[in-house]
């Protein structure tokens, strides 16, 4: 495995590897790797001949406030984790190298798809997120790109980005691992003290609480909103950001629960923003 700082290099070594034919995968993360990230990674090298796995906190997808200073980071630890998954390069540009001053290029997806929810809470979040995957997908032109369903809304926007652009990149999502009592495996959940990280559970209680509900005949969203706020409510060092009940292609909210739902929510506990979310079937 080789760890690559700079873009040319990196440019270069793909231009090598495209001239040998060889199929490449991409996983991009922003480190501190955990099961999810490396379940990504293990069907990465399933289909692809090269595997790059990019860690980069970038720091144009946090907003004024946000975590990016203290967002956990550990090289040394992410890189043994990336040996033994048999990953061929870690990339990890620096930001002064992807952002250097007087950088002014940004990609929008425009529209309600990433104004909405996630985009709503964090304005200008998927804007940094897809501005990243851009020049990550230009500097590797990967045949495959990995992402976790965890962050069901990014998969929207990063699916419409590749569309709308024209990129010849298969977008692979993967289901969110979870750790034993459910809570979505998240490099954030390292923030939660003990008591909290007992009080993070509630968010994947109250989904499952919530299907529960639907198999049970419940079909008004409202209703259902009403259901799983409550619950979070019981948990005292539980803030909602928000509950939604939407169409899982739009994100729209729904005004009856038939055949396909996702339910998706934000929660702080105590200072820590977590998501998560659910497909529901009927
Ligand atoms: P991050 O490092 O948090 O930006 O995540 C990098 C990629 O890993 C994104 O595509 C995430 O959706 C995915 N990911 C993060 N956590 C999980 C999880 N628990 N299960 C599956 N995928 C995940």
């Amino acid at each position: 495995m080789i760890l690559i700082e700079k873009i040319e290099e990196m440019k270069f070594y793909i231009r090598e590897r495209k001239k040998e034919g060889k199929i490449i995968g991409l996983v991009p993360t922003m480190g501190y790797l955990h099961q999810g990230h490396l379940a990504l990674i293990k069907k990465a090298k399933e289909d692809c001949e090269v595997v790059v796995v990019s860690i980069f906190v970038n720091p144009v997808q946090f907003g004024r406030g946000e975590d990016y200073e203290t967002y956990p980071r550990d090289l040394e630890r992410d890189r043994d984790l990336c040996r033994r998954e048999g990953v061929n390069v870690i990339f990890t540009p620096r930001v002064e190298e992807m952002y250097p001053q007087g950088y002014s290029t940004f990609v929008e997806v425009e529209g309600k798809l990433s104004s909405i929810l996630e985009g709503a809470s964090r304005p200008g979040h998927f804007r940094g997120v897809v501005t990243v995957l851009v020049k990550l997908f230009n500097i590797i032109n990967p045949d495959y790109s990995y992402f976790g369903e965890k962050d069901y809304q990014q998969v929207l926007v990063v699916k419409k980005m590749v569309k709308d652009l024209n990129f010849n990149i298969q977008i692979i999502v993967l289901p969110t691992i979870r750790e034993e009592d459910g809570l979505a495996i998240s490099s954030r959940n390292s923030y939660l003290n003990k008591e909290e990280r007992k009080a993070a559970t509630i968010l994947y209680r109250s989904l499952v609480a919530a299907k529960e509900q639907i198999k049970r005949g419940e079909r008004n969203p409202h209703s259902l909103i009403s259901f799983m706020k409550n619950l979070i409510e019981k948990e005292p060092l539980a803030h909602i950001d928000y509950i939604a009940v939407v169409n899982p292609k739009t994100l729209e909210e729904i005004e009856k629960i038939d055949k396909k739902a996702l339910l998706a929510l934000a929660v702080k506990i105590g200072e820590t923003r977590l998501i998560d979310n659910m497909k529901i079937e009927i």
